[in-house]
């Protein structure tokens, strides 16, 4: 596994952990599942991004296009997407 899925999958579950650890269920490491469809999965993602992406470093890269924003920030773009997504849904820019 990459250094930047390391990084991700690592943030993913540590939000599983933190979000859900109320309902007994055991979460794994499978990074072809961390981006599936699904209200925990999303929620972990949210977590994983705004974790690992410092939204000031985001706006900074904005202009560029995704892919190396992503890899300049060490997260892969699906990260980037859902924080762009968390900024939009709370500041006006
Ligand atoms: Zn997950």
């Amino acid at each position: 596994m990459s250094y930047t899925m390391n990084r991700f999958v690592l943030a993913h579950e540590l939000g599983h952990a933190v979000l859900h650890n109320d309902n007994g269920s055991k979460f794994f490491i499978d990074e072809y599942t961390c981006f599936a469809p699904g209200k925990f999965e999303l929620e972990a993602n949210k977590f994983a991004a705004n974790l690992l992406i410092n939204e000031k470093n985001l706006k900074d890269l904005l202009g560029g296009d995704l892919s190396s924003i992503a890899s300049e920030l060490e997260v892969p773009v699906q990260l980037v997407k859902i924080k762009i997504g968390e900024i939009i849904g709370h500041t006006l820019w």
